[in-house]
């Protein structure tokens, strides 16, 4: 629950309003697990606040661990639903991938979350409990949003995490920690834009829009034109980061033609692109491009004034990996 929310909790019991500050104190930065543990609140408030609520976390149910050191997390998400998330530990960092849906309703082509289809939106409750239960939760330095689901379809629920993760009376992280990850959902981002400090990463994968229209149907209802004219609207020369994911597919956008595209649509916007190996998924004809395209895709970017990296894939060996979270085979053990 944010701040206010937690308001509306102790003026229903009769409680003044600091009680609510108390609240988050205990909830969010001394991560206790009873009600009964509020010390500071009156014994019988407490009790009526047990009656109605729960704090804590659940744990994962299952976890995979991939050779490379990544770990996914499987978490129940109400009855026969699931959600994945993926703890990522680097030399420099530890970063979680988050799931803000169960499943997804964008269906790029490239993506098993796409697949499996939507089933639903998880509540703020449901994507806090992925970072408070992790079992790695005092090593984590960094959060992407880039797990199942497109966030900015699930805005308002997405809004109540980044202010606990952020606000003084939550988590306290500062929002240069998080990046939330979006293929160009126009009202929410243009939320996030106004309202958020925290990075943003937008799924590009082609400059051209029917290319893109044939891996991701969004651009029909979002044109990545659209999304860039908007973005280019915000002054990114300061705190928030933009960059955009690119995924390389063999002879379909890897030419040095597409790399030019790129550097023009982007032209004018600090920002870095992030380019991805497409990790194969099931029945889907479509390849990674090889390694000396790609780094020659990344080096004509960097020469045309575009700042481009490759992407270290980790987890592929447990389907951890970009584009292959699915719970859709979890159902079935329900
Ligand atoms: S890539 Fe993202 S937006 Fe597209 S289907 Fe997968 S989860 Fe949804």
């Amino acid at each position: 629950m944010t701040l206010e929310e937690l308001k509306g909790v102790v003026s229903e019991v009769g409680l003044p309003a600091y009680a609510a500050k108390q609240m988050a104190d205990w909830i969010y930065k001394k991560k206790i697990t009873r009600i009964s543990e509020m010390t500071n609140i009156a014994v019988a408030k407490r009790a009526l606040l047990e009656e109605s609520f729960e704090i804590g976390a659940y744990p994962p149910s299952e976890y995979q661990k991939s050779k490379d050191g990544t770990i996914k997390y499987l978490y129940a998400a109400g009855p026969g639903r699931f959600v994945e998330s993926v703890y990522i530990p680097t030399d420099d960092r530890a970063t979680l991938c988050v799931s803000s849906q169960v499943g997804c309703k964008m269906n790029c082509l490239f993506c098993m979350t796409g697949k499996q289809g939507f089933t639903a939106n998880l509540t703020a409750n449901q994507i806090l409990n992925q970072i408070q239960s992790l079992p790695e939760n005092d090593s984590l330095t960094n959060i992407v949003f880039m797990g199942m689901g497109e966030p900015l379809d699930n805005v308002d629920e997405l809004f109540k995490v980044l202010e606990i993760l952020t606000a003084p009376y939550g988590y306290a992280w500062s929002p240069k920690r998080i990046t939330v990850s979006t293929i160009g959902v126009m009202k929410g981002l243009r939320r996030f834009l106004a309202e958020s400090e925290c990075h943003l990463a937008v799924s590009l994968h082609s400059p051209y829009p029917m290319e893109r229209l044939s891996l991701m149907p969004v651009e029909k209802a979002f044109p990545v034109r659209e999304v860039i004219d908007l973005i280019k609207q915000y002054d990114f020369s300061h705190q928030r980061r933009v960059s955009f994911e690119y995924i390389v597919f063999k002879n379909l956008n890897d030419s040095l033609k597409h790399a030019e595209a790129l550097s023009c649509l982007l032209g004018g916007i600090p920002c870095r692109v992030n380019l991805i190996r497409f990790h194969a998924i099931p029945n889907v004809p479509l390849e990674t491009s090889d390694i000396t395209k790609m780094e020659r895709f990344r080096d004509f970017l960097n020469a045309k004034g575009v700042v481009c990296t490759i992407r270290a894939s980790r987890g592929e060996d447990i389907f951890a990996a970009c584009g292959m979270l699915s719970t859709a085979k979890n159902v079935t053990f329900v």
